[in-house]
């Protein structure tokens, strides 16, 4: 990626934030209390590794705001998970929550580790231990956790099981979401938030006057968001000309058949390895001549180093603040239309909204209706930001914020939190 002093991700949140309040000439009093997070736990995780030794890791559980909700939000096992990080993402996942009026807060996890370069036997023990530590701040009611990068269902069911044998909880599927159908999933949840990327890609070309048949997508990341992006937005009949992931990319103006990339890839196997374009780096597949480019790896990708070369019309924040601050100006002023994360790839939390209602009410839905319930919500949000962004001259960054930031406070004031 481009080397760039622009914004931290807790900055660009923070920053973005600002531009909101100001818009909402909220009070110094409330812009205080949604500035800041309102409980951070950091919490040593030590796991006895295959070879015998113990290794000391570093977890943290941050609590952004719970007035619409319980605390919400995904764990995350990564090299550069640390509070800050963590601090950015829970914010996000408040105003996720909000701008598709799904009831609850936001918090995020996260242990600073490689899980590639852990056993299974191992992450399993990391994912108790880290349960534990958090264990008395989180609930079914209280902070539901997620998978995010470097987590999965598996990782969901561990931490389940061990939220229910080591509190007296007993079984207790409601207390994460993501899980694999065998222990209390949901049918869809793997697929929702790159489906309702893709869902809100077609939106916005469609508001251009663009067929999504036809239209021309670029995607950075072929993972759970991306992968799923890739095969709904093709499924709707769009030419994805250039696919990546950590490895590189391919490219191919004629279109790459996504079945044929997945029937081709074996386990591990990278994009790269696949025959049907030619070459591409991951900083050039940001520059491609495309209708929608979805960023869907990592953070911070469109820099004001790069953000100039960005040739999409629409981009779509499959991953979580992949533009920073200093890019979102760039491509502001490009004319370029971005639809961000907290609405691009809030289908991931609705669907686990739909599992944690499942769980509680112990009644498994089926694939068509959380899709039809999905759809129906990512369209509804869509309209409420498309339209206040028209009616008040914002971007669609700008109005989804104002919209999610008004929700909460709204919620703050309702309940008389602050007398
Ligand atoms: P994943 O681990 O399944 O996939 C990540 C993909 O990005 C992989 O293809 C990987 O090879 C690629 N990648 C990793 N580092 C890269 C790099 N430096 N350059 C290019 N490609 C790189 O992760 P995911 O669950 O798809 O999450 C991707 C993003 O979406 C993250 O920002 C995450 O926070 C966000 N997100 C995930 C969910 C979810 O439910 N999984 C929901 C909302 C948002």
């Amino acid at each position: 990626m481009a080397a760039t002093t622009d914004s931290t991700m807790l900055q660009t949140a923070r920053a973005m934030l600002k531009n909101s309040v100001t818009r909402l000439t909220l009070s110094r009093e409330l812009t205080e209390l949604i500035s800041h997070s309102w409980r951070e736990l950091t919490a040593a995780v030590p796991v006895r590794m295959d070879d015998g030794t113990l290794r000391l890791f570093e977890g943290y559980r941050v609590q952004h705001n719970a007035a619409r909700g319980p605390y919400k939000g995904g764990i995350r096992y990564h090299p550069n998970a640390d509070l800050d990080h963590t601090r950015a993402l829970a914010m996000l996942m408040t105003w996720k929550s909000a701008v598709v009026d799904i009831p609850f807060g936001g918090a995020k996890g996260g242990v600073a580790l490689d899980p590639s370069a852990l056993s299974l036997g191992e992450l399993n023990r990391l994912t108790r231990r880290y349960c534990d530590a958090i264990s008395h701040i989180i609930g079914v009611n209280r902070d539901i956790p997620a998978p995010d990068l470097g987590t999965n269902s598996q990782t969901m069911a561990w931490f389940m099981d061990a939220y229910g044998s080591t509190n007296g909880h007993g079984y207790t599927p409601g207390i994460v979401t993501g899980k694999p159908i065998e222990a209390g999933g949901s049918y869809g949840r793997e697929a929702a938030p790159g489906r309702g990327a893709a869902m809100v890609a077609c939106m916005a070309l469609r508001d251009m006057g663009i067929d999504p048949r036809g239209a021309t997508v670029a995607i950075q990341g072929f993972g759970q968001v991306g992968g799923w992006a890739a095969r709904t937005i093709e499924e709707q009949g769009a030419k994805v000309v250039a696919v990546s992931d950590i490895g590189g990319g391919i490219y191919n103006t004629k279109g790459i058949s996504i079945a044929a990339l997945e029937a081709s890839k074996g386990p591990g196997q990278l994009v790269s390895a696949f025959r049907g374009g030619d070459p591409i780096t991951n900083e050039d597949i940001l520059a491609v001549k495309c209708d929608v480019l979805i960023p869907a790896a990592i953070e911070n990708v469109i820099t004001s180093s790069n953000a100039a070369n960005v040739q999409a019309r629409i981009v779509v924040e499959g991953a979580n603040s992949p533009v920073t601050y200093e890019a979102d100006q760039v491509l502001k002023e490009k004319g370029v239309v971005v639809i961000p994360d907290i609405l691009a790839n809030a289908g991931g939390v609705i669907v686990s909204y739909f599992e944690w209602a499942q769980n509680i009410q112990v009644f498994r839905w089926e694939l068509e209706r959380v899709n039809h319930e999905l759809d129906t919500i990512m369209s509804r949000a869509y309209a409420v930001v498309r339209e206040t962004a028209k009616n008040e001259r914002v971007s669609m960054r700008e109005s989804a914020y104002d919209v999610a930031v008004g929700r909460v406070v709204k919620a703050i004031q309702v309940r008389g939190f602050v007398s």
